[in-house]
């Protein structure tokens, strides 16, 4: 493995096939995101076994009020064919706000499958930062907070929870994003796309553009490429050797 795009939806482009290619050829082990585990389903039988790619479990905030009974059913039957959740979280932005009890509650419920504390959960929290950390905190799951919008006083919190944070070009890009990258420790930092929703220039992110974002964190770090890359994927075997140590009961 070379490079980690660890939330990516693989699914919401126009031609999946043709960023999965460019995902392989970069050399980038890539965790595809769901929405749905309807869409997992679909996305499964499309993805047959590619050696570059992990498929997540997901069910997304914004989703929850439209899901229905038969999407939750069928999230823990699927629970045990993968290593990775999401995207799964909590949304209270403008959008989010009208279904934020049923979300909580939703949420709330999945973090109680027992099986989850051996998986890698890749989480949405914008508008809802602190409920999300502490939901994830209570549960003590093996977490990446994706795209973390929040306030600076929450990181803390996640980071004496054990959570992990993955940063994309939005945020690399923006003030206030590397305000956010600079209050987190490194050793608790790994890449995202979170494409095709992120755009660069216009362009839907992919993970192919992993080794440019890479480069973009050693500029914040003040060090070489070689130095962010290896970082990042130390990063990524230490989350997952928390999931996999999970289940052992702690000292
Ligand atoms: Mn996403």
């Amino acid at each position: 493995m070379s490079y980690v795009d660890s939330h990516c939806h693989i699914d919401r482009y126009d031609d999946p096939a043709a960023v999965m290619r460019r995902a392989e050829a970069a050399n980038v082990v890539t965790v595809a995101v769901t929405e749905l585990p309807s869409a997992f389903q679909r996305l499964s039988v499309r993805l047959g076994r590619r050696r570059l790619f992990r498929l997540a479990l997901g069910m997304h905030p914004l989703r929850v009020a439209t899901a229905g009974p038969m999407e939750l059913a069928l999230f823990a039957q699927l629970l045990d064919r993968v290593d990775y959740v999401g995207e799964v979280g909590l949304d209270r932005s403008r959008d989010g706000r009208p279904s934020f009890p049923q979300q909580v509650k939703v949420f709330e419920g999945l973090l109680q499958h027992a099986r989850l504390k051996d998986k890698i959960l890749t989480v949405h929290s914008r508008g809802a930062e602190k409920e999300t950390i502490q939901c994830l905190a209570a549960a003590e799951v093996t977490a990446i907070l994706h795209w973390y919008s929040g306030s600076l006083t929450h990181i803390d919190t996640a980071v004496e929870a054990g959570l992990w944070f993955s940063v994309n070009s939005a945020m690399l890009r923006s003030k206030n994003g590397q305000r956010i990258i600079r209050s987190i420790p490194r050793e608790r930092i790994v890449t995202e796309t979170d494409g095709p929703y992120v755009k660069v220039g216009g362009q839907a992110s992919e993970p192919r553009d992993i080794p440019r974002i890479v480069n973009d964190l050693a500029n914040i770090w003040n060090e070489d490429p070689e130095y962010a890359r290896d970082r990042v994927l130390d990063t990524m075997r230490n989350i997952a050797e928390a999931a996999r140590s999970a289940d052992s009961p702690s000292p």
